[in-house]
């Protein structure tokens, strides 16, 4: 060991405080704590609490409670809980230590992720600090609505839509269920672009959410950490040894800002540490000391960009060389940090992969791999072999993609230039495997090249991914079975057992008990409320699916969510749609292969079938969309094009507009889609079977009691499973038919010629929608100016699309029978809880149990 470390004080303490269990007895656990607990009933009293709010309004912000305004309040309010979180987490860190050292059936897990996508926090915490009824007290004196002081809030927006979204539920249930885990992200200054619909087109603003999010971010100046890029790097032996050094890199100062995540009815605080990027002292002295102001200047600028904004790309390449600094940025700061705080508590290193969990949420993460190893043998002299055996028992990687094109490359050049040292240890990590990958396939070179690191002068992220972690999975069945089957198979061949599956799940407490108290209530008084904690509890509910009673009230408390949803849109767009028509929901990220397509030509083909038959006998329908794109993915933008005027279309035509409606929801995020999911008849999952990887969007509003139209793709395949195949509507190829029809040559245009409804639909886009002309779509769709004519397949599968749709319409009508599908699906959600995944990941790939109880 070369660096020495000392264990401070109160890690000694808290050695001494526990007596070790004896071997074999179940949980480690600690019981919740009476620190903890007492800290809780303080802010519980109302007194108090007012009198922490009061203090705050008086210093901070020099007003008091008569005259602040609601933005003031949310402040002071959000600012006395981090408070109560501060001191918690101050018990917590007592606690989580002495269980760590006491046992060797916990670890520490480290969820790194370049996006969280939060959202609001206020009325999360409160709901999990059991402090709702305090704060609405005090707003009640004051005549404050609680939601109008929850929407003060701004999204806290550090993702693009389901991988980010996921990490946030992830932080919920790790601390709900009391695991001693510490997210690792970046404090991007602007968060995923504000999207505003002009004349139907996309145009994106910076999300400036720091002024409001700032309540929230601790910031910890005093545990910075430096990141070096570039440099001149020579290696060389010496001693029979081989050396480096690396001479004048750029440095970068990793400044840490964290938030506490709590977790309902615990005393665990755990926290997300967000990295800050600021100039170091190496700023460019020399060219300050001659007076060379701008270049110095310049270079100050450069740092601070790294963390400036998030890069908005979902699911699509993004080979930017600021981004590759981001992920290292990322990597190398909390690695640093890691290393530090395991030597800090044990002394050693040597246990390091027995008491960490790092997991790296896809592969934006997957320098922990080299950066590891740089810091076990550069810094504290560990062997090549021993550091690689700690490394990739500590690792662990889930994939979130099969496209092809969003399988991250890097340029071996760009990697090189700017972390030599760690693209010499990737040389050597590959120059290793190829040489065991040449044992396991004797001969085959054509393998070894394909599943190697290095090739076609790039650095394949995924395949340093899987090489380096002892566990991969996929985030649904039928995605880990095709990274079985396909994206990874000859790793599968060579190491069956390092494939897993994990499918997703959602934070219940915030998708059903906080965005929908009443369902949330229903469920309490028919089978009590344990299913907030413990999941499985909520398929007792299916029970109910014949109770006209619960059936009645389902009904209600949908009509009520519907409009309330319509007043929302009505106060954001001018126009309320009808709570008796049909809520028809495709909300999530604008891509081809989630099949926005799709949907649209049907609602052209409903258009053209009520203009021809004009005295129709239907129930209204209202399709609700909400999406982002990407700013650079143009076809996305063009959709989303296609839907605005469609809607500004049919909503101004007065022949169809009691009918038919489209609304395309503003600025899709964390906060609109809890107002969304509650009020969904309908959730639409269309993806290309075989391409989503899992959804979690389907499963938000399935536990809202909202029935699925889908594919066989991601989770639709366990929905379905779950509820049974008469209560969704399934249509369309499987990943098989879809695998095999474009091996055998699809021909989207024979498709078009046999089936005069899309016909008819595909044609109008050449007319286009008010005004605007969509040639360009029908171009996409029958032409292979693309690799291939409508590489997505809408076309194939429109027709049984439609099929499905009218099944559900008929379905809708018989009111019974919809409520207890709608209740079957509330309560076969349950398996779909972020808890449960958690529970998953702790025991088939952390290897590791909750510090408290
Ligand atoms: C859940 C969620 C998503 C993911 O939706 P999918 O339908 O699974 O793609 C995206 N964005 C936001 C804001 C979400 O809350």
């Amino acid at each position: 060991m070369k660096k020495k470390t000392h264990k401070t004080s109160s890690d000694l303490k808290a050695v001494e405080a526990v007596k070790p269990e004896s071997p074999g007895t179940g949980s480690p656990a600690l019981q919740q704590s009476h620190e903890g607990d007492k800290i809780k009933a303080r802010y519980s009293n109302p007194a108090y609490f007012r009198e922490n709010v009061e203090q705050y309004l008086t210093n901070i912000l020099h007003t008091d409670l008569k005259t602040a305004d609601t933005s003031q309040l949310y402040k002071a309010i959000s600012q006395v809980i981090n408070k109560e979180l501060g001191e918690m987490r101050l018990e917590y860190n007592k606690e989580r230590k002495s269980v760590q050292l006491s046992t060797d059936k916990t670890k520490k897990i480290y969820y790194i992720c370049m996006e969280f996508l939060m959202g609001q926090s206020l009325k999360n915490n409160l709901y999990n600090l059991g402090q709702t009824e305090t704060v609405k007290g005090l707003l009640k004196e004051l005549n404050i609505e609680p939601e109008a002081l929850y929407d003060e809030e701004p999204d806290a927006g550090l993702g693009n839509g389901g991988l980010g979204r996921l990490a946030a539920c992830f932080m919920d249930a790790l601390t709900t269920q009391g695991y001693d885990a510490t997210g690792y992200s970046l404090c991007y200054e602007y968060g995923l672009f504000r999207q505003k619909i002009v004349d139907g087109w996309q145009v994106e603003f910076p999300d400036n959410w720091l002024p409001g999010g700032r309540v929230w971010l601790n910031p910890r100046e005093d545990d910075t950490f430096t990141v070096s890029f570039y440099g001149e790097y020579h290696e060389y032996w010496e001693d029979g040894k081989l050396k480096y050094s690396l001479q004048h890199p750029q440095t970068v100062e990793a400044v840490p800002y964290d938030i506490f995540i709590t977790g309902s009815e615990t005393t665990a605080v755990n926290k997300l540490r967000l990295w800050s990027a600021r100039n170091s002292a190496s700023f460019d002295m020399n060219a300050f000391n001659n007076g060379d102001f701008t270049n110095a200047a310049r270079n100050t600028n450069s740092a601070e960009m790294i963390t400036k904004v998030l890069y908005p790309a979902d699911n699509i390449p993004e080979g930017k060389e600021l981004r590759l600094k981001q992920q290292y940025f990322m990597v190398s700061a909390s690695c640093q940090n890691i290393v530090r705080d395991q030597l800090h508590l044990y002394g050693t290193l040597d246990n390091f992969h027995k008491k960490t969990a790092i997991h790296i949420n896809d592969t934006h993460p997957a320098l922990v791999i080299p950066e590891l190893m740089r810091i076990f043998m550069d810094d504290y002299d560990m062997g090549w072999d021993k550091a690689w055996h700690i490394v990739s028992n500590t690792v662990s990687y889930t994939n979130h993609t099969v496209l092809a094109e969003a399988l991250e490359k890097w340029n071996t050049a760009l990697v090189q230039s700017m972390m030599p040292r760690i693209y010499s240890i990737i040389q050597e990590i590959d120059r290793r495997f190829r040489i065991e990958a040449f044992r396991k396939f004797p001969g085959d070179t054509g393998k070894t090249d394909y599943m190697s690191i290095l090739g076609d002068q790039q650095v394949r992220m995924a395949n340093l991914s899987v090489i380096g972690s002892h566990k991969v999975n996929g985030v649904s069945q039928l995605h880990s079975q095709i990274l079985k089957d396909d994206v990874f198979h000859d790793y599968y061949l060579a190491d069956p057992d390092k494939f897993t599956n994990v499918t997703n799940g959602i934070a219940f407490r915030r998708w059903l008990c906080q965005s929908n108290p009443a369902l949330a209530s229903l469920i309490d008084e028919c089978i009590g409320s344990e299913y907030r904690l413990d999941s499985s509890q909520l398929e007792k509910f299916a029970a109910f699916r014949s109770d006209k009673y619960v059936l009645d009230k389902v009904d209600k408390i949908k009509r009520d969510n519907k409009v309330r949803l319509s007043n929302y849109i009505n106060r954001t767009m001018g126009f309320a749609p009808d709570p008796d028509s049909v809520f028809i929901v495709q909300a999530k990220r604008m891509h081809e292969y989630k099949r926005q397509l799709l949907n649209a030509l049907r609602i052209i083909s409903r258009y053209q079938m009520i203009l021809e038959n004009p005295g129709v006998d239907m129930r209204p329908e209202t399709y609700i969309f909400g999406a982002k794109a990407a700013p650079t993915y143009y076809h996305a933008k063009f959709i989303i094009l296609l839907l605005n005027k469609l809607a500004q279309e049919i909503n101004n035509n007065p022949a169809v507009s009691d009918k038919l409606k489209v609304v395309f929801l503003e600025n899709y995020s964390v906060s609109t889609a809890e107002k969304l999911m509650p009020a969904a008849d309908v959730s639409e999952q269309i993806s290309l079977a075989g391409k989503e990887a899992s959804g979690t969007g389907n499963m938000k509003m399935m536990i809202n009691g909202a029935i699925t139209i889908g594919t066989l793709d991601g989770a639709n395949v366990e929905i379905r499973q779950a509820v049974g195949p008469e209560n969704i509507f399934i249509f369309g190829q499987t990943a098989e038919e879809v695998y095999r029809n474009l091996r055998s040559g699809y021909n989207s245009r024979a498709v078009y010629e046999r089936d005069p409804v899309l016909k008819q639909a595909v044609d109008r886009l050449e007319i286009g929608f008010s005004g605007t002309e969509f040639s360009n779509i029908k171009d996409y769709l029958l032409n292979p100016t693309y690799s291939i004519a409508d590489p997505y397949m809408c076309l194939m599968d429109f027709k049984d699309y439609c099929r499905a749709h009218d099944d559900l319409s008929a379905a809708y009508e018989d009111r019974d029978r919809w409520n207890f599908m709608s209740v079957v699906n509330t309560a076969y959600a349950e398996r779909f809880s972020a808890d449960r995944s958690i529970k998953d990941y702790a025991e088939k790939i952390w290897h590791s149990q909750p510090v408290l109880k």
